[in-house]
C-alpha cells in the first residue's frame, strides 16, 4: 500500500526530545483517511500526538472490507525511499510486484518485507479472483543514516517463528519476542508482533525497557494494562516497562510494535523518506523523470501513480509534537 493523498503533508519525525522517557498509556487518536477511490483506511501514525514508535513511521489499518464485487486493492506503482514496507495480512490475498522483479502473492501470516533503501518502486493489487475479504495493516519502517541506501530488496517469508501461552498464540514479523526471531532484516532495534488473543486470555509479555511501544487493537477489543481498547484503536505505552498485561473477554487480534527510540531527524513526504526537503524534492523529480526508481513489469506507463505537488521548500514540520 501507499500514501495515495494528493496533498500530503510532510512530517519532520525522529529526535528524542519526542520521546517518553517514562511509562505511559496514551490513547491515539486514528484518522479515516481515503486512499484513492474507494479503500478507507484507519491511520494511527504519524498523528498530530506521535510521529514515530521505535523506527516504525507509518501505520495504516485496513478492513476488514467486503470486496467480493469489487477489484478489491489497487495501488499502481509508485516509489518509496529510506524505509523498508511491511505488509500484514489477517485476510484476503495482495499481489506484490516491485522494480527488483519480485513477483509474490502475500497471504495472512506471511511477511512482505520491502526494503527501499536507495530506491524502489512496487505496486499492490488484489489477484482478479480473490477471497471475499480484506484486512490488514500497511506498516513503514525509518532505515537509519547508516542503511537507508542499502540497494533495494525483497524478502517474503511465508513461515514465521512465535510462541504460544495462556490463551496467546503470537506471531514475531520482525525483530525477537519470546524466544522467538523472525527472519526479516531490521536496521534498528526493533520488534513487531502479531497476537491472536482467544476469548478469556490473560497474559503478560515480555517487553524491552529501553524500548518504546504502542498496541494496535486489529480486530476485538482487549484491556492493556487495564486500559479498555475498542476495535482500531491505537495506545502508545511510553518507555521503561518490562512487561505488558493483555486481557481479552472475547477474541482479539492485536499488533505489537516497539523499538529504541529512533534519534535521527528524518523528513517524510508522500512515500519518501528522506534529511531534507530538498532531497525529497529530488525524489519527486527523479521518479517523475523515470529515473532512480526502475520500473514495475505488468503494468504500462500511464498507470504509475503521479507524484503530488510539493509543498513549498523548506518543508516544515506540520502539527504538533508532544
Ligand atoms: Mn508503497
Amino acid at each position: 500500500m501507499s500514501n495515495l493523498d494528493r496533498r500530503p503533508a510532510a512530517h519532520e519525525l525522529g529526535g528524542l526530545t519526542a520521546t517518553t522517557a517514562r511509562p505511559v498509556l496514551d490513547l491515539l487518536p486514528g484518522k479515516e483517511v481515503l486512499l484513492g477511490e474507494s479503500t478507507r483506511v484507519r491511520r494511527l501514525l504519524p498523528t498530530m500526538g506521535r510521529r514515530l514508535v521505535g523506527a516504525w513511521a507509518f501505520v495504516d489499518h485496513y478492513g476488514p472490507d467486503d470486496v467480493w464485487d469489487t477489484t478489491g486493492m489497487q495501488v499502481p506503482p509508485h516509489p518509496h525511499t529510506g524505509l523498508q514496507t511491511v505488509s500484514w495480512l489477517l485476510e484476503g490475498e495482495v499481489h506484490h510486484r516491485d522494480s527488483v522483479g519480485s513477483d509474490a502473492l502475500i497471504r495472512p501470516g506471511e511477511l512482505a518485507l520491502m526494503t527501499a533503501g536507495h530506491a524502489i518502486a512496487h505496486a499492490e493489487t488484489s489477484p482478479a479472483v480473490h477471497p471475499r475479504f480484506l484486512h490488514g495493516a500497511q506498516l513503514w519502517v525509518a532505515l537509519p543514516d547508516a542503511a537507508r541506501n542499502v540497494a533495494p530488496a525483497f524478502e517474503h517469508h511465508r513461515e514465521l517463528p512465535g510462541f504460544d501461552s495462556d490463551g496467546l498464540s503470537a506471531t514475531v514479523i520482525l525483530g525477537s519476542m519470546g524466544g522467538a526471531t523472525s527472519p526479516g532484516a531490521a536496521y534498528t532495534p526493533l520488534v513487531g508482533v502479531d497476537l491472536a488473543l482467544a476469548a478469556g486470555a490473560d497474559v503478560e509479555l515480555p517487553l524491552e525497557p529501553d524500548f518504546e511501544y504502542a498496541v494496535l487493537t486489529a480486530s476485538g477489543g482487549a484491556d492493556v494494562e487495564g486500559t479498555p481498547m475498542a476495535p482500531g484503536a491505537m495506545l502508545y505505552l511510553g518507555t521503561g516497562r518490562r512487561s505488558l498485561r493483555l486481557r481479552s473477554d472475547g477474541a482479539a487480534r492485536l499488533l505489537l510494535l516497539g523499538g529504541e527510540p529512533f534519534d535521527e531527524r528524518i523528513v517524510m513526504w508522500w512515500n519518501f523518506v528522506g534529511r531534507s526537503g530538498e532531497e525529497i524534492a529530488e525524489f519527486a523529480a527523479a521518479w517523475a523523470e523515470h529515473q532512480r526508481f526502475g520500473e514495475v513489469a505488468g503494468f504500462s506507463e500511464d498507470q504509475r501513480l503521479d507524484v503530488p505537488p510539493l509543498p513549498p521548500l523548506p518543508l516544515k514540520p506540520r502539527g504538533r509534537e508532544r
